[in-house]
């Protein structure tokens, strides 16, 4: 993320928004960060409560759960798919 500064989607800088103001993204609702999450995204700064910027490697896809930057899923839910999204600070 360190060459990217400016969010494709959302056109505001990584370090001082507010979050993503794209709440969609290929058809999929996005997920925020918990409200409770307690400290900004670690990798795209968003704040508790707001929705990652593009790319961010702690989004999670939240039709299929898996990491949103690399899950390719369009939205659809794959075969026995799941639905569940984890999260947690400082882990991956
Ligand atoms: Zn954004
Ligand atoms: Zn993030
Ligand atoms: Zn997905």
């Amino acid at each position: 993320m360190a060459e990217l500064a400016i969010c494709q989607d959302c056109n505001q800088p990584y370090l001082t928004s507010e979050g993503c103001t794209r709440l969609r993204l290929d058809g999929r609702e996005r997920v925020p960060l918990p409200g409770d999450w307690g400290e900004p995204c670690r990798d795209c700064a968003t704040p508790p409560g707001g929705i990652h910027h593009r790319g961010c490697c702690v989004e999670h896809c939240s039709v299929c759960g898996d990491q949103a930057r690399f899950c390719g899923c369009g939205g659809e839910v794959p075969h026995g798919g799941r639905a569940h999204v984890s999260h947690g600070p400082g882990r991956a």
